[in-house]
Formats: C-alpha cells, sequence, structure tokens
C-alpha cells in the first residue's frame, strides 16, 4: 500500500530523531529535566506535541481561552490531559475579545473554505507571546506547539518563516539564546499525527475535534470529518468512537 511503502519510514526516522536529538536532559540525566511550556487547547496535535514534550522535558501546559469562541468541551479534555500528563504547572490565560470581525472565524464558518495562513498565524501571535513569557520566567528550555501545516506548499514554507523569525526573536534581543521554538508536526499529515500518538502513548480518548458542543462528538462536522479521515488513513481505531459505540 502507498502509505506504507512510502511513508512509514520517514515517520520512523522522525520520532527515533527526535527522541535520541542531543539535549542537556539527556546528557545529565543525573538531574531533573528542563522545563517546556506548551500550548494545548484540547485537540489531537496538542496532545501529541504534549507526549512529544514529555519525552525530553517537564512540560508546562499553557491553555489559551477566548470569550469570542468558548469552548467547554474543548477545555474539558485539556483538563482531562492536565490529569493523564501530571504537568509540573498547568495555566490557564483569557485572551481579551476582539471586537473586530476576524477573517480567520469567518473562513472557519464557511465548511467549503480553506482557510487563508495568514489570519491564523496572526491569531497565534498573542499565543506565542504569552508562552514565551512564561518560558522566561520558568527559565524553560523550549517552547512547544502542535501547528501541523503538511509537507507541500507555500503554506508550509509561510508557517516555517513565521516560527522561525519567532525563535530569533527570543533568542536574540529578548536574549533568551537557549530558548527552542519546538514545532514537531509542522510537516506532518494529519494521519501522521495520529500514527505518531500512538507511538508516543497519546490518550486520544482525552482529545476534542468537534465543532460541536454536544457530550459526544457529532461525526458530521469538519472536526469530525478531519479526525475520522486521519484515524482510518493511519488504520487505527479511534479510542474516542470506540468508547461511545
Ligand atoms: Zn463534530
Amino acid at each position: 500500500m502507498f502509505f506504507d511503502l512510502c511513508v512509514s519510514a520517514p515517520l520512523r526516522s522522525i520520532l527515533f530523531s527526535w527522541l535520541t536529538s542531543e539535549s542537556p536532559s539527556l546528557k545529565t540525566s543525573c538531574m531533573a529535566k528542563d522545563f517546556a511550556v506548551v500550548l494545548n487547547n484540547g485537540g489531537i496535535t496538542s496532545a501529541v506535541a504534549t507526549a512529544l514534550a514529555a519525552q525530553k522535558f517537564r512540560p508546562i501546559l499553557l491553555y489559551a481561552e477566548t470569550s469570542a469562541t468558548p469552548s467547554a468541551r474543548q477545555r474539558a479534555a485539556y483538563d482531562q490531559q492536565v490529569t493523564h500528563f501530571k504537568p509540573y504547572r498547568e495555566h490557564t490565560v483569557s485572551l481579551p475579545p476582539m471586537n473586530a470581525p476576524n477573517p480567520a472565524a469567518a473562513a472557519h464558518a464557511d465548511p467549503r473554505a480553506v482557510a487563508p495562513v495568514g489570519p491564523r498565524l496572526v491569531e497565534l501571535l498573542p499565543l506565542m507571546a504569552i508562552a514565551s513569557q512564561y518560558a522566561a520566567q520558568y527559565q524553560a528550555a523550549a517552547v512547544f506547539t502542535g501547528v501541523r501545516v503538511g509537507p507541500d506548499g507555500d503554506d508550509l514554507a509561510q508557517v516555517a518563516e513565521f516560527f522561525q523569525i519567532w525563535s530569533e526573536l527570543i533568542q536574540i534581543p529578548c536574549r533568551l539564546a537557549e530558548l527552542e521554538v519546538a514545532t514537531p508536526l509542522l510537516e506532518l499529515e494529519a494521519w501522521q499525527v495520529v500514527d505518531l500518538g500512538f507511538q508516543v502513548g497519546v490518550p486520544f480518548e482525552r482529545t476534542w475535534s468537534c465543532n460541536q458542543e454536544g457530550t459526544d462528538p457529532c461525526w458530521s462536522c469538519r472536526g469530525c470529518r478531519n479526525r475520522e479521515a486521519a484515524f482510518v488513513q493511519a488504520a487505527k481505531m479511534d479510542p474516542l468512537r470506540a468508547v461511545k459505540r
């Protein structure tokens, strides 16, 4: 099958290089692990990014909520992930509401539209700033996000540049030379994130992808359809679906 032949080996190599790369915590195993601040919104990519961070660092989880788009289900999934990952600390930050049209939100509202990257990066600006500030406070070694774009195209270059500039901003004028911005899922396909998640023991039943606020996922919105497609392509059973059916 196409995916088995062409992609499994690179994915294994991503995981291997990630787990074996040099880090102060691995070099000095007798010392406590360094901290990493992890942005987590209760979703799948957040959970996988948290699991990867926890391999090498003591995670500090950061949940950002906006009054414009409160999601009790996302929040509940985040709380369940906190219970699972047992981070060193976890913080919730409330972002002020924006009383202006939001192009990114408008694109989300149309199920056929592909959201442009620029507005999504604008939404990330305050989150990266807050995460960087927490990282400085804790003298953390890394800021993790689960942002995923996929392997191809201009979008990847645009988002990679965004994080490269953030990294330079933090390290050069802010004088946090040791602080790394980690985006381990950036180039992966959605199904590869699921596959990687299974390899690092992600509790997928504690993640929320649905755009609705029901007790159970609706399995028909775009969030649910994308989730289902990723699990099918990865040839894995979604524990959230298994539990509820
Ligand atoms: Zn749904």
